[in-house]
């Protein structure tokens, strides 16, 4: 079990440095660490891939409930580290940049769950690497700044509704599980966090990396009306974008932000159709 390991202490012992530009905010607190473990909801017979294995604090966590742990971590300065603090057989750890990765090394995890604790920087790419792939995890479970997964979440017609929302919302379900103050890492962030968690994930056959881009150009402009958008930055017609959004039984003079996953969708067809 690993609930005895010091890792501040065995941080300190190896004069490790936190760096900050690859977003090294650890966490150690048991009964955190332990929650996310339980939102992931992750069985004895799971695979699980963990980006950004840090000292190996949730790393543990996760191989204590899965049958095997598949962790990345950029940062070579920690593999001192983890021959203190990860001692099991269950888990490998991967000292490569987990957005390098090509398909086939998606491909090679099997059926898989990924849950991290994400380095801020980098979260976007990660979670569309993962969406896009064409192994996608059966659930992500990640910590990410509170208004990352605010923007997940949001409804349309709100400030934070916008092309991660719509492309995320494509592809699977996304739900805030719990808030977390900045207060539980080490080093102390300058922003809180939440845990998000996307389920029902699909390599759906609806196209959904084309429909990303239309959502993209959708939101261009937040200001511009959806029409113009769409003639600036989806190389359509203004003629052709008018007849689209009369077809879906909306005005033209809307705006993207105001149209739901499910209307993008329809939007897409009938542009393709047209
Ligand atoms: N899981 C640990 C924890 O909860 O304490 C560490 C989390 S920390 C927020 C993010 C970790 O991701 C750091 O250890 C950092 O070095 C690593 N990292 C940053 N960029 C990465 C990348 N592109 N691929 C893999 N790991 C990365």
């Amino acid at each position: 079990m690993s609930q005895n390991i010091d890792y501040k202490f065995v941080l300190q012992s190896q004069g490790f440095e936190f760096k900050k530009g690859l977003g090294q905010n650890f966490v150690f607190d048991t009964n955190l660490l332990n929650a996310i473990a339980t939102d992931a909801d992750i069985q004895s017979s799971d695979t699980v891939v963990e980006i950004g294995v840090g000292a190996g604090s949730l790393t543990n966590i996760i191989a204590d409930r899965a049958s095997r742990v598949v962790g990345f971590e950029i940062d070579k300065r920690l593999q001192a580290v983890h021959k203190l603090t990860i001692q099991r057989d269950s888990v490998e750890v991967k000292y490569k940049d987990f957005l390098q990765l090509n398909d086939n090394d998606i491909v090679s995890f099997g059926v898989y769950k990924v849950v991290a604790n994400l380095p801020y920087y980098i979260t976007t790419p990660i979670i569309f690497k993962l969406l896009e792939s064409n192994n996608p995890p059966k659930s992500i479970t990640i910590m990410v700044q509170k208004e990352v997964a605010n923007r997940i979440v949001a409804k349309p017609n709100t400030p934070d509704y916008g092309v991660l929302t719509a492309s995320v919302a494509l592809r699977c379900q996304a739900t805030i599980t719990r808030k977390v103050s900045r207060a539980a890492f080490v080093p102390q962030p300058n922003v809180d966090s939440a845990i998000v968690r996307l389920d029902k994930l699909h390599c759906s056959n609806l196209n959904a990396t084309n429909i990303t881009k239309l959502i993209q150009a959708a939101f261009g402009n937040r200001r511009k009306m959806l029409v113009n958008n769409l003639v600036s930055n989806y190389s359509i017609s203004k003629q052709k974008a008018q007849q689209a959004l009369i077809q879906l039984g909306l005005p033209i003079t809307i705006r993207g932000e105001a149209l739901s996953v499910q209307q993008f969708v329809d939007l897409y067809n009938i542009i393709s159709n047209i």
